[in-house]
This record gives structure tokens, C-alpha cells and sequence, in this order.
């Protein structure tokens, strides 16, 4: 049996008591998975203030790109058991994490090495009464040792989109992966030795959240900042958690996105882009759509088509080349993604297509699976329109105009994206900028520039990473006045 351990200081040790980890796709134990003491999260703190105050906080900053490209190569030379490590955690097809999760597991570290690379600093001079004047530059430093709490719908994708930017800004990292994806996060320690990062900069604890590493990690005195990605509920328990010792946190949370669908569209573009937001990665993506609306005169075409896509997806092993989906992460989500299924029907859903567990072959028999799933008929008061699935599945509902369209789509409690289907110009603009969200596609989902701000507004997130932005986290930005 695979034994995966916690990566401190350097070093693969595993004092706790061991927990399993079960395939997504048979549900069988593939892994046993040492779950962090407290000692052991006090000690990955303790390496990681080891490091700011050594050899890390040291190198300059041409050097510390540098480490950050190996890092990113290293990735990439060891593309194949990245790969397996995420596949088999997940059950995510291997084309899928082969052209999302790995490459961009590997850029997140590029990017941000960049971005410290060439983003200048402000200066402002200014007028003195003794004419002499002043001048004032901002300086960044790094925030400390950071606490990075991960979920498990896109492992090392999410996890390097923070670690990569704490590192690149001088900081270090104690990272909590989510404890149903442990092995990518367990990897990348092995590779940040391989290149020679400094013990301590880079450290891994497994767990759980209450009473278990997340919180360990969360509530220790010396984690000086939080960067979280996960469920709103959980986002404010760390929220409470940080607000001892008036910690930042950056918060990316749920959402219940909304795809607006207008009869002047490209029909088969908003097909395609609609059955990926919605049915993508088993529907698991924080960015994923579960309300569909599509103005009237297209409405009927426009349920036949994704009915008719839906039902030619295949679920299977991530191996298989004809893959179109896997299965939920857990029996746990299985469960949850189910009940909502229920929900559907005693709402008084029409069931267009699934609403219940396949049949699967063999092995895959117990494994998490869940037909895709779409629904119409329910009014926009249902739960299954206003809470967050994280499943593949999604309601369709008419709309008449403009207005109509933007009042329900907002009515949310989350607010983290939305795909926008229309080939007119200026309404793209007006809905665009009307939507209360984080992130608005025209015309795509998930067309990421890494440059670009990410985050959600409402109960989505609380601030923003991605190029410069996350500058704003991961650094101090101190003033420097000087007097001429
Ligand atoms: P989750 O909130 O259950 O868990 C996330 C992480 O938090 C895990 O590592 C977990 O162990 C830890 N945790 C749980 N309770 C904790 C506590 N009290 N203290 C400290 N740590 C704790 O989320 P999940 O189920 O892993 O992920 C799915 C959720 O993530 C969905 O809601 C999805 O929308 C969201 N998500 C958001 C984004 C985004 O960018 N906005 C991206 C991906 C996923």
C-alpha cells in the first residue's frame, strides 16, 4: 500500500495516525495518508520561519527566479507521475488533467517568477516648504510564512496558484492539501528538493479541517497570512480563525454561476462552451456553470442540443482515450450531489436527462459516479437554483429580456463568474458589467490569462490573486520617504 507522508523541513515523516485515501473511481483504499500531529504543524511552522530568517530570505530575488523556472521544469520533466499522482486521486480523465491541471501546475510557478521579475514600483516626489523636497518609492517585503488551505477539484492547479506567487514574493509555506488529494501536493516537496530549495521554504501537512491540520494551521500564532480555496461555510470558520492576531486572509470561495444564453448567439459555440462549464471535471470547478439561461425563441433547440451532448458523454477510467467524464471525488460528495438530485424531483423538476447513478462495469461498480444531469421547469425560489451542487448538473430556464435576465441572475448569494452567449457587441458590455461577479466571459469559460485579476464578489471570495493582484497578498508594501 502507498504510503504518503508530510513533507517539513525538508523531510518525508509521518509520526500521526494514518488515514485512507479511497479511489474516487471503485472506492477501494489506494493510499494511507499520515495525518499531521500538532507537533508536526508547530514544526513545519517553526521550519518555515527557519528558512525567512535564513538561506531564503537571503537570495535575491534574480536568484529566486531562477529556482521558481527549475521548479516549474522539474514539473514538466516529471510530467507522468504528476499525472498518475492527480488521476488517481481524482478520477479525472487523463486528457483533462493533462492539459489543465499539470501545465498550468507548472506556469503558476513561471508566472509569478515573471511577474516579480518586471512589475516596477511606485515613486512620487514631492514639494517640501524648504524647497529642498522629498521623495517617496514603495518597497515590498515579504508578508511571513503563509498558510495555504486547499481543496481537492483541482489540486496542484489551485495549490501552485498560491504557492507559486508566496514563493516568488520571498515568502514561505505551509500548505494543508485537501485531505482527499494528498499525493500531488506530496510530490512537488520531492521536486522542490530536486532543484534546491531551501529546507523550510516549502512544507506539506495532511488533515483534515476541524480539530485536525487545517486548523492546527489556521489557528497557529506564527502562520502571518491565510490564503484559503474551498466552501463559503468553511472560508468563514477561517475567516474567525484569522481574525486572532488580525491575520490577512485571501478567500476563494463557492458559487452558483450563471451561463446567459441570447438567441442572437453563435449556437454551436454556446453549446459546446455551456456542456464543458456545466459537465467539465464532473462538474467539481468553482467556476462551473449550474444555472443555464436562454431567451425564448432559442430555448427549446437549446435544451434538445445539451440533452443530446449530455447523453453522448462517456463516463469511464481516466486511461480510457474516449473518457468524457469521471466520477465525484468521494462517496461523501456522491452522496450530496444525490440528495440534491432528490431535491430536484421533489421540487417538481422535469428531468431532462440523468438524475441518477449509472450502471458502470467491473472494478468501477462502487465507485463515486453520477449521471449528468439537467433540469427545467422549476421556479428560480428552488434550492437547486440557489445553493451551490458542485455536481454535473445544471437547470435551464427561459427568459424574455435583458432586465429579466440580469434580476435573476443576480439573485444569488454567490457571485464568482458567469458565461455570457451573444453576438451583439454592446449588449456584451452592458451584461458583462451589469453581472455581479468576480469574472465574466463573453463568448468562452475558462479562458484563464494569468495576468488577469481572479476572485469572486459576494460570498465568492474576498480579494483577489492573479498577476500584479497578487502582489497585494503575498506582500508588505512599505513607503520609503525620503527627505532631500
Ligand atoms: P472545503 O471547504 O470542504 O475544504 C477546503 C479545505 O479546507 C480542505 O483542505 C479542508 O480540509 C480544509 N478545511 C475544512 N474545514 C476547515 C477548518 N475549519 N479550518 C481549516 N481548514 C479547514 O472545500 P472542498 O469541498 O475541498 O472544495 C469544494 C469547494 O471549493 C466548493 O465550494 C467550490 O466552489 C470551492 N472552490 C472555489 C474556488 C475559487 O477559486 N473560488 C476554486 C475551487 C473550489
Amino acid at each position: 500500500m502507498k504510503q504518503i507522508r508530510n513533507f517539513i523541513n525538508g523531510e518525508f515523516v509521518g509520526a500521526g495516525r494514518p488515514f485512507d485515501k479511497r479511489s474516487p473511481l471503485s472506492n477501494r483504499v489506494i493510499a494511507q495518508v499520515a495525518e499531521a500531529t500538532r507537533d508536526e504543524v508547530d514544526a513545519a511552522v517553526q521550519a518555515a520561519r527557519a528558512a525567512l530568517a535564513g538561506p531564503w530570505g537571503r537570495i535575491t530575488v534574480a536568484e529566486r527566479v531562477d529556482l521558481l523556472y527549475a521548479v516549474a521544469n522539474e514539473i514538466t520533466r516529471r510530467f507522468d507521475d504528476f499525472l498518475e499522482a492527480e488521476c488517481a486521486d481524482t478520477g479525472k480523465p487523463r486528457s483533462l488533467a493533462s492539459h489543465i491541471d499539470i501545465p498550468r501546475g507548472a506556469s503558476n510557478f513561471k508566472i509569478f517568477a515573471d511577474v516579480v521579475k518586471n512589475v516596477p514600483s511606485e515613486f512620487f516626489e514631492m514639494a517640501t516648504p524648504d524647497g529642498k523636497g522629498a521623495i517617496n518609492y514603495g518597497y515590498r517585503t515579504p508578508i511571513g510564512v503563509v498558510g495555504v488551505i486547499c481543496p481537492w477539484n483541482l489540486p496542484l492547479l489551485l495549490m501552485t496558484w498560491k504557492v507559486g506567487p508566496a514563493l516568488a514574493c520571498g515568502n514561505t509555506v505551509v500548505v494543508k492539501p485537501s485531505e482527499e488529494t494528498p499525493q500531488t501536493a506530496t510530490l512537488l516537496g520531492e521536486v522542490m528538493n530536486t532543484v534546491g530549495v531551501p529546507r523550510g521554504v516549502y512544507n506539506v501537512v495532511h488533515g483534515f479541517g476541524p480539530n485536525s491540520a487545517g486548523e492546527f494551521v489556521t489557528r497557529h500564532p506564527q502562520i502571518d497570512a491565510i490564503t484559503f480555496t474551498g466552501e463559503t461555510r468553511t472560508g468563514e470558520a477561517i475567516m474567525k480563525a484569522a481574525a486572532t492576531g488580525a491575520r490577512p486572509v485571501s478567500l476563494e470561495m463557492g458559487g452558483k454561476n450563471a451561463a446567459i444564453v441570447f438567441a442572437d448567439c453563435d449556437f454551436d459555440a454556446a453549446i459546446e462552451g455551456t456542456l464543458r462549464s456545466v459537465f467539465a471535471n464532473c462538474g467539481q470547478v468553482c467556476l462551473g456553470t449550474e444555472r443555464v439561461y436562454v431567451e425564448r425563441p432559442i430555448f427549446d433547440k437549446f435544451v434538445a442540443a445539451m440533452k443530446q451532448g449530455a447523453e453522448g458523454l462517456k463516463l469511464g477510467p481516466p486511461e480510457d482515450k474516449t473518457t468524457g467524464m469521471g466520477p465525484l471525488i468521494s462517496k461523501e460528495h456522491q452522496n450530496k450531489v444525490l440528495s440534491y438530485y432528490q431535491v430536484a424531483r421533489d421540487e417538481g423538476a422535469t428531468i431532462v436527462t440523468g438524475g441518477g447513478v449509472p450502471a458502470m462495469p467491473g472494478e468501477l461498480t462502487d465507485g463515486c459516479w453520477v449521471q449528468p444531469t439537467i433540469w427545467i421547469g422549476l421556479p428560480e425560489s428552488a434550492r437547486v437554483i440557489k445553493e451551490e451542487i458542485f455536481g454535473p448538473c445544471c437547470h435551464i430556464a427561459a427568459f424574455d429580456s435583458e432586465e429579466d435576465v440580469l434580476a435573476k441572475a443576480n439573485a444569488n448569494d454567490y457571485g464568482l463568474a458567469t458565461a455570457i452567449w451573444t453576438q451583439n457587441l454592446s449588449r456584451a458590455h452592458r451584461v458583462a458589467q451589469r453581472m455581479k461577479v468576480g469574472l465574466a466571459w463573453v463568448n468562452s469559460w475558462f479562458l484563464r490569462d494569468l495576468r488577469t485579476p481572479f476572485g469572486g464578489a459576494k460570498q465568492s471570495g474576498i480579494g483577489r490573486e492573479g498577476g500584479v493582484h497578487s502582489l497585494e497578498f503575498y506582500t508588505e508594501l512599505k513607503n520609503v520617504c525620503i527627505k532631500l
